[in-house]
């Protein structure tokens, strides 16, 4: 499937080929709230990063956060580089190159009208806002940090994935 996306002011704009487009999976981590999910949550899903495509790349930036490291009280910078326009400030994806295949946009960036999902994942819940409504009942399936199973699996075993 040939996703396009671009941000709100219009400078950048990208298309990449995703076969795991549905947008299941809501990150409450303290980043996605706080750079992207106004609700408390942020989606991404997932495409082919050697097909991306990006037509106003000289707008985009990419902010890297500082975590705390286990076992120490500094932080290091985390290898996930999350895209967004510097004009406008909209998400557009992350990136990380320990995952180099793929790439990961933020649904609210795609303009293709995405599959909606049959259930969703909510996870990093034990970075929730304390205000943010977390979804429940047999179609949530809640995770305190990430899950085991990998968005290709997810798509797979539901058999979701599209050409
Ligand atoms: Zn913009």
């Amino acid at each position: 499937m040939k996703l396009e996306g671009s941000c709100h002011c219009g400078a950048v704009h990208f298309r990449v080929e995703s076969h795991t487009p549905y947008p299941y999976m809501r990150c409450y981590c303290s980043i996605c709230r706080k750079t992207a999910g106004g609700g408390g949550y942020a989606i991404n899903i997932m495409g082919e990063a050697a097909t991306l495509k990006v037509r106003g790349a000289k707008h985009v930036t990419a902010y890297q956060a500082r975590l705390p490291a286990a076992g120490s009280t500094r932080r290091a910078r985390s290898p996930a580089r999350r895209h967004f326009c510097a004009r406008c400030g909209s998400a557009l994806w992350v990136a990380d190159p320990r995952w180099p295949e793929w790439m990961y946009p933020f649904a609210s960036a795609i303009d293709t009208p995405l599959p909606k999902p049959p259930e969703e994942v909510e996870l990093m819940l034990a970075y929730a806002a304390p205000w943010a409504e977390i979804p429940s009942g047999p179609q949530h399936t809640h995770f305190s940090e990430y899950p085991e199973e990998s968005i290709a699996d997810w798509h797979g075993k539901r058999g979701l994935a599209v050409a």
